[in-house]
């Protein structure tokens, strides 16, 4: 925080300040359909070439970013850059995050990832069963995938002795799964998963509405977040459901319309 305050600060005097994270948006392209997701309804747009990409590394390092997040779409379906943009992210001494639906991992690339001491790795799981997250994923078996390659994760980073890279889970919110959290908290425990992000869902979407979760669940939101922070509490698994809870997720989720 003290190094974010700093650079802040020299900003406001005029200074250079060089971005403590910068955020790269890799492709808007999906292999996925989930059903309140916009982008692969979106035209595909210009992605950035090979060479640029590899070039943010190298320049972020040399300007002194701390961290560079990588997002999508979803970053695997740029399979002719993604590991190695992260690991020229590494070579240049930043820490790096990366969020995924986990479907086009293999395991050459999560030897790779592993290898090269990646920090973060933020798996999108929206349900403790099948049924919930493929239903919203819009993909028959999604489920069973990242469940697969979170495992294999696992499983490898024992084998090498690796504490890298950093499993979490983001979770969209929505009266779908709303009455599961407790059950994706016990799950992300039973995967050696130690914090979970839950992101209210917004209506980006025509015909969705009735996944949002609205006023009238006020009192099931908070009877659901009291009952899995409970839960959490005793497993050791952190989130933000606090904050969800502090902020109202129906407000938010109803700040955007279709
Ligand atoms: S995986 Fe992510 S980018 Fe792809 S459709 Fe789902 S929410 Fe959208």
């Amino acid at each position: 925080m003290e190094e974010k305050t700093s650079r802040v600060y020299k900003w406001l005097k005029g200074g250079k300040a060089y971005p403590f994270k910068v955020d790269l948006f890799l492709t808007n392209k999906c292999n996925l359909n989930c059903v309140f997701c916009n982008y692969p309804k979106k035209k595909p747009v210009k992605e950035l070439d090979k060479k640029t990409i590899m070039s943010i590394a190298e320049e972020s390092g040399r300007l002194g970013v701390k961290i560079i997040g990588i997002l999508g779409g979803e970053p695997f379906t740029r399979k002719d850059v993604v590991i190695e943009f992260m690991a020229e992210i590494k070579k240049n001494g930043i820490s790096g995050s990366i969020v995924t639906n986990g479907m086009l991992i293999d395991t050459e690339d999560i030897k790779k990832i592993i290898g090269m001491k990646w920090d973060l790795i933020r798996f999108s799981l929206d349900g403790s069963n099948s049924s919930i997250h493929d239903s919203l994923r819009g993909y028959k078996g999604s489920f069973d995938r990242v469940i697969n390659v979170i495992n294999h994760f696992n499983k490898l980073k024992e084998e090498f002795h690796a504490n890298f890279p950093t499993i979490e889970i983001n979770t969209v919110l929505c009266k779908k799964n709303l009455e599961d959290i407790e059950n994706i908290i016990r799950l992300a425990h039973s995967l050696d998963i130690k914090r979970i992000y839950f992101l209210p869902m917004i209506e980006f979407v025509k015909g969705t509405n009735h996944l949002k979760i609205k006023k009238d669940d006020a009192k099931l939101v908070l009877n659901e977040i009291e009952k899995a922070e409970k839960i959490a509490n005793t497993l050791g698994v952190s989130s933000n459901l606090d904050k969800i809870k502090q902020d109202y997720v129906f407000i938010k989720s109803n700040a955007i319309d279709a």
